[in-house]
């Protein structure tokens, strides 16, 4: 059985295989959130456009404003003003943060450090050439390339390209992800279960990883656990460009989704992977369509998908796949699993830099939702290890959306 690192490998590899280029679409910079970029966005100027202070203070020639100078004040100089004048020697011009310094000027000298008295300005402290200003085109220059195809638009991202004027932009449109859960026990969300029905959480955690993820749900409902429902509903899923379909991949007699994909000549990358939960989860091929079937088991369903669905969707993206945001943690109190698998377990994280300490949350398994509802990480117990020392060292996987 593979362990999760070599399955999330097999993703990895297996849709690391460019297909050509993918459509894209034009999305406005103030929605393009999370979409990947297609196209390379370049400087429309020099940045900063002119000599730009950096504190409020004076502009001056720095061999003017020695300790204990006084220069006279000519004027000021507010961000947004059309600077033309030039500095007189021994004078000096009142500036703001942001504001153009006047040509000749070479260094702002912090209003903190100086006396002012009518049009009379002292100075406490020499000022120091190149003092308190961003050169002009020191951040960027013209036609410089800032952005490129294949980066994911984050909010620094999207505020780059609004500075240069890239008002919209050419993206690669986010790849459609159908989720189809299974299961005769599974009814809609806005309806009342029987005794033994439970609702379809399972759609709604998916839908909202796969938004996290930077893909478009397409909700394919529910497929009963019979072999004509599952394939036809599956024949549907794979025209999409990825499909994740949840339960019915255990050993039960009724969890026939493999054995559907199978008949189907789905090629299997794996079938099982050593983690608790999520052991029977699947990853194939169907067609030209890759497919995940991960456990129903809500907390399982969750766990699968951020471990090697996340990466796929990276992928189908346009995007490298994003690593997944480990870190370490002291550990609260001691534990102690069974070997043979990796677990992952709803635990809450606290703390600051490296000084991290996590909490294993108590939980019935892997049903427990309202145990991953209360969590913001999970606590990785690898598969040779048996107990673990309360302030031992432990491995955390952080959930994206929460922290
Ligand atoms: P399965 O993997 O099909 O054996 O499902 C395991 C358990 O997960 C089921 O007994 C249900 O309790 C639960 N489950 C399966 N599908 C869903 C779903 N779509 N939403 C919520 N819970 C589910
Ligand atoms: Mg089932």
């Amino acid at each position: 059985m593979l362990t999760f690192e070599e399955a999330r490998r097999k993703v990895i590899e297996q849709l690391g295989v460019r297909k050509g280029p993918r459509a894209t679409e034009q999305v406005r910079v103030g929605d393009a959130l999370g979409y990947v970029l297609a196209q390379e966005v370049k400087t429309d100027r020099e940045y900063p456009p002119f000599n730009r202070a950096t504190r409020d203070g004076y502009a001056v020639f720095a061999a003017d404003a020695k300790a204990g100078a006084t220069l006279k004040c000519t004027g000021e100089i507010k961000a947004g003003d059309r600077v033309t004048k030039e500095l007189w020697a021994e004078t000096c011009v009142q500036i703001m943060t942001g504001a153009a310094v006047p040509s000749g000027a070479d260094a702002v000298v912090m209003i903190e450090h100086t006396k002012r008295d009518g049009d009379e300005v002292r100075f406490e402290r020499a000022a120091v050439t190149g003092q308190n200003f961003v050169p002009r085109g020191s951040e960027a220059r013209a036609g410089q390339t800032l952005l490129t195809p294949g980066m994911r638009l984050g909010y620094a991202e999207l505020a780059l390209a609004a500075q240069v004027g890239a008002a919209d932009l050419k993206c690669a449109q986010k790849p459609r992800v159908a989720i189809l859960s299974t299961g005769d026990e599974i009814v809609p969300v806005d309806s009342v279960p029987g005794r033994f029905q439970i609702r379809n959480s399972n759609s709604v955690s998916l839908a909202a990883q796969v938004r996290l993820a930077g893909g478009r749900p397409v909700l394919l409902g529910n497929a009963m656990d019979r072999e004509d429902d599952l394939s036809s509903k599956i024949r549907r899923g794979v025209q999409e460009d990825l499909l994740v379909l949840s339960g019915g991949v255990s050993m039960g007699k009724y969890d026939l989704v493999e054995k559907v994909l199978r008949e189907m000549e789905t090629e299997f990358y794996f079938d099982a992977v050593a983690i608790r939960p999520g052991k029977p989860a699947v990853f194939g091929k169907c067609g030209e369509t890759f497919v995940f079937g991960l456990p129903g088991n809500p907390v399982s369903t969750m766990v699968t998908f951020e471990l090697f669905v996340a990466p796929a969707v990276d992928l189908l993206s346009g995007a490298e796949a994003r690593p997944l945001p480990l870190v370490e943690a002291r550990l609260g109190e001691a534990l102690h699993e069974k070997t043979g698998v990796t677990h992952f377990l709803p635990a809450r994280v606290a703390g600051q830099g490296g000084n991290l300490e996590v909490v294993v949350l108590k939980w019935q398994g892997s049903g427990d939702v309202a145990a991953l509802a209360k969590a913001n990480c999970y606590v990785l117990v690898p598969a040779d290890t048996e107990r673990i020392e309360a302030g031992e060292k432990v491995t955390v996987l952080l959930r994206r959306d929460v922290l």
